[in-house]
């Protein structure tokens, strides 16, 4: 079930994020850095190389 708005957002390789995401294939857990004003460039997954996070409940 979609939990909300940002919870459903796909998003991909490159997008400049905060927070923690997942993801979309193998439930990885990434976090953005202190540094850098918190600002994460998503990769590849580093498991299993998909290029889909979902944003993460928390
Ligand atoms: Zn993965």
């Amino acid at each position: 079930m979609p939990q909300g708005p940002d919870e459903s957002q796909v998003l991909t390789i490159g997008d400049e994020v905060t927070g923690a995401f997942r993801c979309a294939e193998c439930d990885l857990l990434v976090t953005s850095p202190a540094e850098n004003d918190g600002i994460l460039v998503l990769p590849p997954c580093p498991l299993c190389h998909s290029g889909t996070w979902r944003r993460a409940g928390v």
